[in-house]
């Protein structure tokens, strides 16, 4: 076990605890295999005790005031800042990713709570002309009440700290079930909101089964609202059990993001930032770009300056600080990426370099880069999720755009050209929740995050995130 890396209890109703009938999960560093630590684990009693102390923190905590509320999730917020290096050493450890990546995540986190805190001041609601005179008609946004948070490894504090951030600024408390791989980050980030003041019954942090937590909580009475990050087979589940019980849900899914290159790009800048954000993480992130579509004509160019980026990442254990890429989460995704290659290549698909699992200790995988790659490989069909590129040619805007939106998914799209009528277009026409032209400018707080189609819905992010929090409530009063 390593002495940096600290167990994680769940936290219930105020108190730090392990599981009560003290099971735990192995904690493994991606980089070694090594198991580093423990991982609480909650049994049904303790999701029981987590329930009334999120039905008691929410009679509470709605009653606080949105002023006061921010007051103590900005100082989260300062906590979370302070603390961010000794946190992104955590995160490195269970999680992988280069430990420059995790102390931004954990910065950003800040930022995150920071912008919601503001925002929940403003959940205003609405006064409606009335036709009789001396009535008042009014609208007012309430919390919907304790919810239930399911959050994914990837980015162990940021996909926890929208849903958390945003049920606190509205008034509701929360159950989060967080990542199981990666489980001292997610902590450190609750643990900042509870010294900073929020109350202990408001914020519940529970890990174990994930089925069984998802299955016991979201039909459960006290639960009013149900938040997702994760696979899109998992969130179908998910969201027909919530359905089944009338829950409000939102769901933050999988994609397969179209990078589109025109032949007006600037394919320099396209290469480098397309380059970039498909390794970061290793791949392991929702929005990251995955199948490039490349005119014919800057084809070589765009697959020449690509794979040159993909050889160029330096892969190794995110501790050292000249690693750009660290390994993937867990074993069982280097078999999924070993699958992805394995298929593509028996279906005549051209590697340009990468392919191959690195080493056989951790989960090191080489960054990879195909080209040419039929439409019916596993690879342009299902989200790759890890450090695999496929790039495609194309020589006509609609057959780009046919492409783009051939797939069930909807998550983030990319476009590079200069052309700004043709911009116009693609904003048009693509089928996503979000499009970043000729830069990466996703995922702020302050601006709409969320997918369609298979990649779900609702927002995580700017003032759309706040409504999922909220309902509606009609008061009509006439004079006596
Ligand atoms: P997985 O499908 O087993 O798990 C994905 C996430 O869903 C995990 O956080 C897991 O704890 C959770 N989960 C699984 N079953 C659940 C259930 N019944 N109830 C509640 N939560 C449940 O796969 P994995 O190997 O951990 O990850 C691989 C796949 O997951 C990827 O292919 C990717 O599509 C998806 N994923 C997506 C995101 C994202 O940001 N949208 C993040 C992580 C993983």
């Amino acid at each position: 076990m390593s002495s940096e890396y600290p167990d994680t209890d769940l936290h219930i109703g105020g108190a730090w605890t392990a599981g009560s009938d003290r099971q735990t999960l192995p904690v493994l560093n991606p980089a070694t295999g090594e198991a580093i630590g423990q991982c609480a684990v909650a049994t049904e009693a303790d999701l029981d005790r987590a329930l009334e102390a999120a039905a008691r923190g929410f009679a509470a905590w709605r009653k606080v005031a949105p002023f006061e509320r921010a007051k103590v999730m900005r100082k989260a917020a300062d906590l979370l800042r302070e603390r961010a290096d000794g946190i992104a050493r955590v995160m490195t450890l269970e999680q992988g990713k280069p430990v420059a990546e995790a102390r931004i995540e954990a910065l950003a986190a800040a930022d995150i709570i920071d912008w919601f805190a503001e925002e929940g001041k403003r959940a205003y609601g609405r006064v409606i002309p009335a036709r009789a005179d001396g009535v008042l008609q009014i609208a007012v946004k309430e919390p919907v009440g304790p919810v239930a948070c399911f959050t994914p490894w990837n980015f162990p504090i940021n996909q926890a700290v929208r849903k958390v951030s945003a049920a606190l600024c509205t008034g509701c408390s929360v159950i989060l079930k967080g990542p199981e791989d990666t489980p001292a980050s997610c902590a450190a980030m609750i643990r900042a909101f509870l010294d900073a003041g929020v109350p202990g019954d408001v914020l519940s942090l529970v890990y174990g089964n994930p089925a069984a937590i998802s299955g016991y909580l979201i039909p459960h009475p006290v639960i009013r609202k149900i938040s997702f990050t994760g696979s899109t087979p998992v969130g179908k589940e998910l969201a027909a059990l919530a359905g089944r019980h009338m829950k409000r849900v939102t769901m933050e899914l999988g994609g397969h993001a179209p990078a589109i290159v025109f032949e007006d790009a600037d394919v320099e800048k396209a290469v480098s930032v397309l380059g970039g954000s498909k390794f970061r993480n290793a791949g392991q992130v929702c929005v990251a770009p995955t199948r490039f579509l490349v005119h014919d004509s800057v084809f070589d160019r765009f697959v020449d300056g690509f794979t040159a980026v993909a050889k160029a990442v330096k892969v190794g254990d995110g501790l050292d600080p000249s690693t750009k890429m660290g390994p993937l989460i867990h074993s069982r995704r280097l078999d999924a990426m070993e699958a992805l290659v394995a298929d593509a290549t028996a279906q005549g698909a051209t590697l340009r370099t990468g392919g191959k699992r690195i080493g056989n200790r951790g989960n090191f995988f080489e960054p990879t880069v195909f080209t040419e790659v039929p439409l019916t490989a596993r690879i342009m069909n299902e989200e790759p999720f890890g450090p695999i590129a496929a790039i495609q040619r194309f020589s006509s805007e609609d057959e780009a755009l046919e492409e783009a939106n051939r797939l069930p998914y909807g998550l983030a799209a990319y476009a590079y050209t200069r052309s700004a009528e043709r911009a116009t277009r693609v904003a048009q026409q693509v089928e996503s929740g979000m499009l970043s032209i000729n830069h990466h400018g996703l995922a702020l707080p302050e601006v709409p995050f969320g997918g369609v189609k298979d990649s779900g819905y609702g927002s995580e992010g700017g003032s759309e995130a706040l409504e999922a929090y909220l309902v509606t409530k009609f008061v009509t009063q006439a004079n006596f």
